[in-house]
């Protein structure tokens, strides 16, 4: 049966396509599996070519490829899913284990699962602002934080990003008696900086301000300096673990699993459940996947596998900056190697490709226009002959293409 198309939408659609096209935005989905390496690691088929090294995973620690917490999840299938939403049927006792363990790491009092990161951050955000409030958020937060802002219908305030004199600014210039909500994230998603967390716990108490942070990168990466706060976040490694409000974070990067959770105080925890429509009407996360963090939280806790991860980035970070590449301010495992135009970035893309290595070509919406980049994210699983071997190949592409 041939889908009707009426004329009219048949152009819009073709005129949308060819001025994404046209702008090099366009985006195709590329076929992947990953599986180990022959040498170690892990490695990558990327539309057909095998043996690829890959730079692209958000698996940090590369959990999602563990064998014990692999057997626990598989173990647990008795169902798929409780198909039902957490208030109607769906509040499966592991999701309370997994939210108790979740709030011990945090060192808060409570913590709630969502389905994804994106639909935490939706959730909060929504709950906590409306019509009535001003939310100052950095100008490169992420699209869920984006997303969760204009659903909210507050009034938005966005600020330089990591700029406190501009925070100051904008934060001064919002009438005392307005709530405010200040929204940031741990570690940033596409320039792999981190945020500046003390002057803007500092400027939130100053003025009054909501803090909501989203840790999704910097969770189970980085850390205090005490046993129980090790590797719990960016909030914690700049010690105002106890100044945030709400954090976010998602369950799909250092712990290698699925899901998203927040982690506040009991009074927040129950508001989202009465309030947030994210948490409300959608269904629960399924317990296999709640049993998969649960088994990965005490292995992300060790130490040896950020060790390994901080080794490739510094080895990373160090040799790219020797060949020439303007690599921003990124202290973490997210390296954007910055192009600027799109067409470029897609062709160093591409040709990285074709000589063994993944890294995705990021461009405008997530990042603003003219500003492409090749954004590296490394795992604690890549090995030295596969960072070696892909550092050399970056520096071949970069002076072919006269990036360097
Ligand atoms: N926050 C940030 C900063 C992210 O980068 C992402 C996704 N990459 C999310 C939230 C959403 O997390 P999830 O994939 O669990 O929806």
């Amino acid at each position: 049966m041939v889908f009707k198309q009426t004329n009219n939408y048949r152009n819009f659609i073709e005129s949308e396509l060819a001025k994404l096209a046209k702008n090099n935005l366009y985006r195709r989905l590329k076929l992947i599996s990953v599986e180990k390496g022959r040498r170690g690691g892990t490695t990558a088929t990327v539309d057909g070519k095998d043996n690829i090294i890959n730079l692209c995973s958000n698996d940090y620690l590369g959990l999602s490829h563990n064998h014990k917490i692999l057997r626990k999840t598989i173990l647990s299938l008795k169902q798929i899913s409780q198909c039902s939403s957490r208030l109607i049927a769906g509040n499966d006792p592991t999701l309370i284990e997994l939210e108790e363990q979740l709030a011990e790491h945090r060192a808060t009092e409570t913590s709630l699962v969502y389905p994804t990161g994106y639909m935490a951050n939706l959730g909060v955000i929504t709950t906590l602002a409306d019509k009535f409030t001003t939310i100052i958020s950095d100008e490169l937060n992420h699209a869920s934080i984006i997303d969760g802002c204009r659903l909210s219908g507050a009034k938005i305030k966005v600020f330089r990003h990591n700029d406190m004199q501009d925070l100051e600014q904008s934060i001064q210039s919002i009438p005392s008696k307005r709530k405010k909500i200040l929204v940031t994230e741990g570690v940033f998603s596409m320039d792999g900086d981190i945020s500046n967390l003390q002057q803007i716990c500092n400027l939130a108490k100053e003025h009054n301000a909501i803090t909501v942070i989203d840790d999704a990168h910097g969770d189970f990466i980085f850390g205090g300096s005490s046993a129980s706060s090790r590797f719990s976040g960016v909030p914690s490694y700049l010690g105002v673990n106890n100044d945030i409000d709400i954090h976010t974070g998602s369950l799909s990067k250092g712990l290698g699993c699925f899901g998203g959770y927040i982690a506040s105080t009991r009074q927040t925890r129950e508001l989202l459940i009465n309030k947030s429509r994210q948490f409300i009407y959608t269904s629960a996360l399924p317990k296999h996947l709640c049993i998969s963090a649960l088994a990965a939280c005490p292995v992300a806790t060790k130490g040896n596998l950020q060790q390994k991860l901080f080794e490739n980035i510094e080895f990373v970070f160090r040799k790219l900056s020797q060949c020439g590449f303007k690599l921003n301010g990124s202290r973490s495992q997210i390296i954007p190697v910055i192009i600027g135009q799109e067409k470029i970035a897609l062709e160093f893309s591409n040709q990285l490709l074709d000589n063994g290595v993944f890294v995705q070509a990021v461009r405008y919406p997530t990042v603003k226009k003219g500003s492409a980049r090749l954004r590296i994210s490394l795992t604690a699983l890549n090995s030295k002959i596969q960072l070696r071997s892909a550092v050399d190949t970056f520096e071949m592409v970069g002076k072919k293409l006269k990036v360097i």
